[in-house]
């Protein structure tokens, strides 16, 4: 079920809150000690008429900011006890915390909850905690802890195997690295997955809007038999994939999620969550900076062009067995080839010396053209040289290239926005632009080739095809682009 969280300084404002939430809730999350002040003169009257209209459940919290659980409000323990004398006029559910000695009385469901918002405890800690919030009166434990690696979320996540028929389980690992709890939890048992009505709105790191749960990770219905792939990099909250990956699960049909994996340790992901107990059933990888190059030595297998251009961007499990490949190299020609059916012998320039300007040099010189790598470390150019047999150079003003290739993360939205890795004068005489950084569309470099009359090519397309081998190697079967481009756009124009 997915829980939407609502705060509001105002009665007023509260069911405003209210009625924009219920869209995607099956349960609404009233935070009470968001408010200036309860009156419930005022409250009760208008939450029946909500009531009235929403199917769903309506849970009340009530949390001081003392006591360190990440309340709005500081409260004496006399106006939480009389909160929730009254409360159950206003909800079905509660969520109290450990200190509250007496159940408040009157709700269908009793939630007992326990916030650790700095750390992740150990997998003893954890379990103490659940035992004492459970033997405590209640229905439901929760608990949320941050993890700040996704490997850090095993404890919480290892809570979900202790649910049981009479006792629901909620278990989240709080910021970037533990989101992907909140979206593959309710397939394992977690009572309630908690969502943002909208990106302004969160109530804790991490957690995703009501509208991505249930449109583009379809939380509803899923369970332990739902395949998982995933992004791993060492950031993942910019990652279009979710987005792309999703719409073509969805639309060929597969219960099939894909999730971002915030991982720094490579090495217990592999171990803990694709060898071990983690008991996902994890069966694809995207690969991310910076762990391209680092994962190839945990591979059972590796797909020949992946072994040329030393760098992995996907991975396919088969009951553990993972097989390394580069999707990179075959995106960034299939949009080129539209314009360049036949490269061989056309002259070419790559500016950079990263990952991507590998797959980009392999599949040009596999392809025949003549290619020229440019980097400020002409250390790192000339080696990529040696390895992918063409030339390493300094820009000099008679060098001439027909097609040009900005390999190097400048243009991209942000403090390197307006700058561009090609300088003007390897414009002069080429007849191509092509920019592998697709936010925004039409970076600084591919305005100045426009300038001089060339065409363009964003890296946009190259993300879309590279995505349409991913799944093809993940599942056998060709996507529909059209339905990855349209939800990749419409995430780009949020
Ligand atoms: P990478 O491995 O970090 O390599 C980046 C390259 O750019 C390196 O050669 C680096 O030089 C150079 N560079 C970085 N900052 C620079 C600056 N300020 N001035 C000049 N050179 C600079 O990254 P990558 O994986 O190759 O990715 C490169 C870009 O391609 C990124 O923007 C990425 O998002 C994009 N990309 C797009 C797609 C797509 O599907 N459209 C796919 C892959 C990558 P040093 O080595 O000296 O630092």
């Amino acid at each position: 079920m997915i829980c939407v969280s609502v705060t509001a300084k105002t009665a007023s404002e509260l069911i405003e809150q209210l009625n924009a939430a219920k869209e995607f809730a099956d349960v609404i999350e009233v935070r009470f000690d968001s408010l200036a002040s309860v009156d419930f003169e005022t409250l009760v009257p208008a939450f029946d008429e909500f009531r009235r209209g929403f199917p769903g459940k309506v849970l009340a919290t009530f949390r001081p900011a003392n006591g360190g659980q990440g309340g709005f409000r500081e409260l004496t323990r006399e106006e939480r006890s009389e909160f929730w004398r009254d409360a159950h006029m206003l909800a079905d559910w509660c969520d109290i915390e450990a200190d509250i000695d007496q159940v408040p009385q009157g709700f269908d469901k009793v939630i007992r909850s326990h916030h650790f918002f700095d750390r992740m405890p150990d997998g003893t800690e954890m379990n103490a905690v659940f035992d004492k919030l459970s033997a405590s009166g209640c229905d439901a434990v929760k608990i949320a802890a941050q993890a700040d690696d996704f490997v850090d979320s095993l404890p919480v996540w290892k809570l979900l195997s202790r649910t049981t028929t009479v006792k629901n389980v909620i278990a989240i690992a709080m910021g970037e690295a533990g989101k992907w709890t909140r979206i593959v939890g309710p397939a394992h048992g977690s009572l309630l997955t908690y969502a943002a009505p909208d990106r302004e709105s969160t109530t804790a790191p991490g957690q995703i809007t009501a509208n991505d749960l249930a449109t583009v990770y379809r939380v509803s219905g899923r369970n332990r038999d739902t395949k998982i792939y995933g992004i791993i990099g060492g950031n993942t909250s910019y990652s279009m994939s979710p987005y792309i990956h999703n719409a073509a699960f969805t639309n060929g049909g597969f219960d099939s999620m894909f999730v971002p994996f915030q991982v720094a340790d490579l090495d217990r992901f592999v171990n803990e969550f694709v060898r071990g107990t983690a008991g996902i059933d994890l069966r694809g990888l995207s690969v991310t900076i910076p762990h391209k190059v680092d994962v190839i030595k945990y591979l059972d297998d590796l797909d020949d062009s992946a072994r040329k251009i030393g760098a992995v961007n996907t991975i396919r499990i088969d009951a553990g067995r993972m097989t390394g490949f580069n999707t990179d190299a075959d995106g960034f020609i299939k949009p080129l080839r539209e314009h360049y059916p036949d490269l061989r012998g056309v002259s070419a320039a790559i500016f950079g010396a990263g990952g991507a300007a590998r797959a980009c040099a392999y599949a040009l010189v596999t392809a025949g053209a003549e290619l020229t790598v440019f980097a400020r470390n002409a250390e790192k150019s000339r080696a990529l040289a040696r390895e992918f047999g063409c030339r390493a150079a300094m820009v000099a003003s008679d060098d001439t290239f027909e097609i040009v290739v900005n390999a190097t993360p400048l243009g991209t939205t942000g403090p390197h926005e307006n700058e561009s890795s090609v300088p003007d004068k390897v414009m002069r005489s080429a007849k191509l632009a092509y920019d592998l950084v697709y936010n925004p569309f039409e970076t600084r470099f591919l305005k100045d080739a426009k300038a001089h009359g060339l065409k363009t090519l964003g890296g946009f397309e190259m993300l879309l095809a590279q995505a349409v081998r991913q799944q093809e190697i993940w599942t056998g079967v060709t996507p529909d682009e059209g339905t990855m481009r349209e939800a990749a756009l419409a995430k780009l124009s949020r």
